[in-house]
Parts: structure tokens; sequence; C-alpha cells
């Protein structure tokens, strides 16, 4: 008899997981989602009919093999991305950058300061375990860095860089520093430490490794990817179940009974592979700490409807100014192929935002704000109109982990490997869709 197999979550990582489980004969797997639809954050929104994804949602720098499957589960409609990609600081952009680039700063003694507090970093080449990301800024890029990142932290995640993990690098666009010039960059680059810590641009991208980078080409952004996979995956048989709330989970020796809005579902295992770790607790009678440490940034999303020809060629551009509104800008429509026969496409930003604040409560009022901001950035010409704007309110965004994180999750963990054999726990740490492909792939282990 084959051991059924339950994948809570059709977001990257129950897809992922699936697709590593699948080819086991031994495995009858089904995935289920309390959600509606397939594939969590990267299901699009549908806005003046156009597919829009929430954010920037590319399958980037992911292994051939994951995009191999990809391309099979678009039948073939996908085009490699070819990132051009821009930052803002001070009211300045950098071209071919994605991180901030303190070298716009104006005030030249504070990049003095910035380079000394690095030598001296450099000649003590720090190593303590920080024990949040201020710490963890501080022992990188000395404290006058460290304090210009923490604002930018605070301006883009809506938190204190002291108040999370120091794991939560991983997710920001600081894991580098340029506060000089490219060449002033490259001559301190000289120094094996400080290779490790700085950032200056290339001349060319080139091929730096064996990842490439794929958007679905049909016209249907991630949407599409999201509904041809729940094809793909039932021809695979894959059982898909949508709109399924799990209420209880119950086990003895013989298995387990999953309570659901929709009857009861038998299994041998179940894999929880989303990060709604009070869900689990509750559905396992398990209380947990972590719940009130995990922050999710509310972003105030617009979708900026303009002529296609007025849109700058880039990918995307984040503006790391404290100041301003808006993180990232993506030319959206133009790499998700969707422009009307009139000629009208559309852009997309990210604004973070505190719940509450005066532009939270007057939605409408921003969409003009942000068209006048990025288009003093330069990511559309001069003469490009608004055709229109929608915005929408997304109160959990991305999802930090405050400090102490970590322990609870892990004592969690513990317990639910302690009590419940036949439920696993997926490590919700890995990130980024090629991370998440990575960690799925030592699934195996834990099933047998
Ligand atoms: C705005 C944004 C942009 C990003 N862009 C990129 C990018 O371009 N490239 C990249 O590599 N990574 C990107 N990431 C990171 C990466 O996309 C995500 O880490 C990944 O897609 C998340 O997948 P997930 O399955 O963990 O979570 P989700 O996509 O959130 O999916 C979780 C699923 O579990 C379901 N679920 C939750 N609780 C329950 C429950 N109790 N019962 C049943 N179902 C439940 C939810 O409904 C959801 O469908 C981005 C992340 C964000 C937030």
């Amino acid at each position: 008899m084959k051991k059924k197999v339950m994948i809570v979550g059709s977001g990257f990582r129950g897809f992922c997981d699936a697709l590593h489980l699948m080819d086991n004969p031994d495995l009858e797997l089904q995935i289920v989602d309390s959600a509606p639809f397939f594939g969590g954050v990267m299901h699009s929104l549908d806005i003046e009919g156009f597919a829009v994804d929430k954010g920037v949602h590319i399958f980037d720098s992911i292994p051939v093999s994951l995009a191999e499957t990809v391309t099979e589960i678009m039948d073939g409609q996908v085009h490699e991305i070819d990132f051009v990609s821009a930052s803002a600081f001070n009211n300045k952009v950098t071209e071919q950058f994605s991180l901030p680039d303190l070298n716009s700063l104006d005030d030249a003694s504070v990049k003095e300061q910035i380079r000394q507090e690095l030598l001296t970093l450099a000649k003590e080449s720090p190593t303590g375990l920080p024990a949040n990301l201020e710490e963890y800024f501080e022992q990188r890029y000395g404290k006058t860095a460290a304090g210009i990142f923490s604002q930018i932290f605070h301006k883009v995640y809506g938190l204190t860089s002291a108040e999370v993990e120091p794991t939560a690098i991983a997710q920001t666009s600081m894991g580098r520093l340029k506060f000089l010039d490219d060449d002033a960059m490259r001559e301190l680059k000289q120094d094996p430490w400080l290779d490790t810590v700085l950032a200056a641009r290339r001349k060319s991208m080139g091929k730096i490794d064996d990842f490439v980078s794929i958007y679905p080409s049909d016209g249907n952004a991630m949407r599409g990817w999201c509904e041809r996979a729940v094809k793909w995956l039932e021809a695979k048989g894959v059982a898909v179940k949508l709109g399924v709330k799990i209420e209880k989970i119950e086990e003895d020796d013989n298995g387990v009974r999953v309570h659901t809005n929709n009857g009861v579902i038998e299994v041998d295992t179940v894999l929880w592979s989303n990060d709604s770790i009070k869900a689990l607790g509750d559905a396992i009678d398990i209380p947990d700490d972590v719940d009130g440490l995990q922050y999710g940034t509310p972003m105030m999303f617009a979708t900026l409807l303009t002529q296609a020809d007025k849109v700058r060629d880039f990918t995307y551009l984040q503006n790391f100014d404290p100041d301003q509104l808006t993180y990232r800008t993506a030319a959206s429509g133009r790499f998700s192929h969707q422009v009307r026969p009139d000629g009208v496409s559309f852009l997309t930003a990210e604004c973070p935002i505190q719940i509450g604040s005066e532009n939270w409560n007057n939605p409408d009022a921003m969409g003009q704000k942000v068209w006048d901001e990025i288009k003093n950035l330069g990511v559309v010409d001069q003469d490009a109109e608004l055709v229109a704007a929608d915005i929408k309110r997304i109160p959990v965004t991305f999802k930090l982990a405050k400090t102490g994180y970590a322990k609870a999750f892990t004592d969690f963990h513990q317990k639910v490997a302690n009590n419940h054999k036949r439920v696993i726990l997926r490590d919700v740490t890995p990130f980024f869709r090629r991370d998440i492909y990575f960690d799925s792939a030592h699934l195996g282990e834990l099933i047998a």
C-alpha cells in the first residue's frame, strides 16, 4: 500500500516538496491549501484586466533543473530575464546596482568615516555571533554605515534592525556595502576580509554561475504558472485540494486524521509546508511562542498604467531613500509581456507603510504621489501620462523573524517532533525560491 502524504500549503515550498517526492512510487501525494487558489504569494491579482504579481516575483537565479521544470509546466513559454536593475538613495540613481549605494551621500566626511571604520574592522576581522541585525550591520560595515543601513531597513520593513534576528539579512538587499565609486571600492576589496563585505559594480554582469532567471511569457504573469502547475501536478498523480481549512489533526499508530471544513482526510504523514505556525499549534494542541515573533511588513501596492513605450528599459529599481514613498518599482507589465492593443501597460510599486497612517487611510490619494515620485526617479519618460492607478493595501508581505524567533521555532519544532511522529514541520528559513528548492531536495530523508 502506498504511503499517503498530505502537503499543507500550495506556495512554492509546498510545490517543491511535491516535486521532490512525486517520483517516489511508494507515496501518494496531495497538496491542500486553505486559499481558493494555488501558489500562495505567487498568485497574481487581477487589476484593470492585467495579471499583476504582488510585488516582484521572478524565478531568479534558479538551477537549470528547476528552470527545466518551470519551462515544462509553461509548455516552453518562458523567457530569460536579463536584469536591468537600478537603486536610488539620497535622490540619486545608481544604474546596474540593486543595493543601497552610499556613494550617493553628499558629505565626503561621512564616507571617510565609513572607510576608517572599515579599515579598523578589516584588521580585527570580527567573528562573534551578532544578537540582532543591528549588531550584524555594525560588525560588518562599522557604526556609521550600520546606522544608515538601519535607517534604510526601517524604511523598507517597518521594524528597527535591533528588533530582528541577524538572519533577516538574507531577505534584504543589504548584504554588501558600496559607499565610494567602483574603482575605490575595487581597491578596498584587495583586502580579503573587505572583499567579502564590499560591493563594486562589474562592467558587465556576464554569466556568474550556473543559475538562470526566467519568467512566464504567456502574458498571464505568475498566475499563469500557478494555474498550469496545478494541471501538471495532477497529471503526475498529485491531488490538489484548494479551499480546505484544517481544524484539527489527530494522530495514532495507524495514521493521521485531518479534520477540515470539508470533512476528515486520513493520511499517513502530514508535511506542514507553510509558515503559519499558530495554525499548526492550534490543530495539534501545542501552544507556540512563535506567533508574536513573526512580523509581516505592510505595504501599499500600486499598479500604475501608462503607455509601454514611455517606460524605461529596466527590470526594477529599489529606492532606499528613507524619506520617500516607494521601495521597489518594477516594469512588471513589460517583462510579463502584457501590453494592451492601445499600447498601455503597467508598472508596479511596493510602498512600505504603517497600518493606520495617513497614507494607509487615504489609498486613493497615493496613486498620483507614487507616480510623481517614480517619474522623478526616471523610470518613465517625463511626458508619460498616468492612465489609471490602482492602490491595494496589503497588511502582510515580507515576513521577518523578530529576535527570539529562532529559539521559539526550534522549541516548537522539537515539541512537534516529540509528540507527533507523523507530522513534519518544514524548515521555513529558506526564503528565495532557489533556497526553497534545494531545501526540499532533502525531504526524502524525513519521509522515509
Ligand atoms: C513580495 C515578495 C516578493 C518575492 N519575490 C521573490 C522573487 O522574485 N524571487 C524569489 O526567489 N523569491 C521571492 N520571494 C520569496 C519567495 O517567493 C517566497 O519565500 C516563497 O514564494 C514563499 O513560498 P511559501 O510556500 O513558503 O509561502 P507562501 O507563498 O506564503 O505560501 C504558503 C501557502 O500556505 C497556505 N497556508 C497557510 N496556512 C495554511 C493552513 N493553516 N492550512 C492550509 N494552507 C495554509 C497559504 O494559503 C499559502 O498558499 C518573494 C517574497 C515576497 C513576499
